[in-house]
C-alpha cells in the first residue's frame, strides 16, 4: 500500500512538473527566452486597464533594421544571432518591472509603467545606441523604434499598440536607426480617430439618439493591419458581416458587386 502510495505521489509530482514546464513554454519565446507575444498580451491587457486607473503607461516598439538583408547575406542563422543580441540588450537596459517581448519575428515590444513619452524616448534610444555598438561577427546592425503613450480614450491597448506601430512606421521613413513618438492621441496626426469615431457610430446605431441605419455589412479600409485589427475588435459584437482589407479599390470593387 504504501509503495503504491508513494508511486501515485511520485508520479502526480512528474506531471505537476510537466504540466509547469508545458505552461513556461506557452509564454516563451524559445530563440531568445523572452517573453512572447501571448505573454505579451496579457501583460498589456493588465497593465492598460491599470493605466485607465491613472497609471501613466508608455510603449515601445522596436523594429530590426533591413533585417531581411541581414537573412539573405549572412544566412538565417546569422539573422537568429541578431535577434538573440538585440534581445540582450532590450534585458540589459530595461528595469525589471518593466516587461520586454518578441512580439514576432523581428519585432520586439518593450511595457513601461509609470514612465511618460520622454522616458521612454530616452530608454528606446539607449537600447538603439547600445544595438548599433554591439559587435556581431559580420559587423553592426541597426533598429528603430516608435514610442506611445497612453491617452484616456483610447479603449484598448491594441489601439496603443497601432499608435506606436505608426510612430515606429515613421522611423522607418526617417531613414531608420532613430526613435519617433506618436503624436499624443486626440492632439491629430494620427488617423484612428475618425475611424474609431464612425466604429462607435455603428455600435451606436440602435440608441434612441442616433437614428442611423444599422449597417449589415462594414468595409474596414485601411493600410495599417493594427488599426484594421482595432476596428474589427469593436465591431465584434455587432451582428453586421465585417470585410477588411488595406486597399481601397478591392472594397470599391467588392461594395459594387455585393
Ligand atoms: P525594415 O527595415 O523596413 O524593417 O525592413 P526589414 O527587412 O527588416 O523588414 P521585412 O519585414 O521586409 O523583413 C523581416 C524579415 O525578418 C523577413 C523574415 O524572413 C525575417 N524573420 C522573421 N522571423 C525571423 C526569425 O526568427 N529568424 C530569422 N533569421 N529571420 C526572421
Ligand atoms: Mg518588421
Ligand atoms: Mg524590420
Amino acid at each position: 500500500y504504501l509503495v503504491v502510495s508513494l508511486g501515485i505521489a511520485g508520479l502526480s509530482e512528474l506531471l505537476r512538473r510537466e504540466r509547469r514546464t508545458a505552461e513556461d513554454m506557452a509564454f516563451v519565446d524559445p530563440l531568445t527566452g523572452l517573453p512572447n507575444r501571448r505573454h505579451l498580451e496579457v501583460v498589456l491587457e493588465r497593465e492598460f486597464a491599470a493605466a485607465e486607473r491613472g497609471h501613466p503607461l508608455c510603449v515601445v516598439l522596436f523594429d530590426l533594421d533591413h533585417f531581411k538583408r541581414v537573412n539573405d547575406k549572412h544566412g538565417h542563422a546569422a539573422g537568429d544571432v541578431a535577434l538573440e543580441a538585440f534581445a540582450k540588450i532590450l534585458q540589459l537596459n530595461s528595469r525589471k518591472e518593466n516587461l520586454v517581448a518578441r512580439r514576432g519575428g523581428e519585432e520586439f515590444v518593450a511595457v513601461l509603467r509609470d514612465a511618460d513619452a520622454d522616458t521612454a524616448v530616452v530608454f528606446a534610444q539607449r537600447v538603439l545606441d547600445r544595438m548599433r555598438e554591439w559587435p556581431l561577427p559580420w559587423g553592426h546592425e541597426t533598429v528603430s523604434a516608435g514610442v506611445a503613450e497612453y491617452r484616456s480614450g483610447m479603449g484598448s491597448y491594441e489601439l496603443l499598440l497601432a499608435t506606436a506601430d505608426r510612430a515606429l512606421y515613421e522611423a522607418k521613413e526617417r531613414g531608420r536607426d532613430v526613435v519617433c513618438v506618436a503624436p499624443r492621441y486626440g492632439e491629430g496626426g494620427l488617423h484612428t480617430e475618425p475611424l474609431v469615431a464612425a466604429a462607435s457610430l455603428v455600435i451606436d446605431a440602435d440608441a434612441p439618439h442616433a437614428p442611423v441605419p444599422v449597417a449589415s455589412r462594414v468595409y474596414i479600409v485601411d493600410d495599417d493591419a493594427a488599426i484594421r485589427s482595432v476596428i474589427k475588435r469593436l465591431l465584434a459584437e455587432e451582428e453586421c458581416e465585417l470585410w477588411d482589407t488595406g486597399d481601397p479599390v478591392e472594397a470599391l470593387r467588392r461594395q459594387r458587386e455585393s
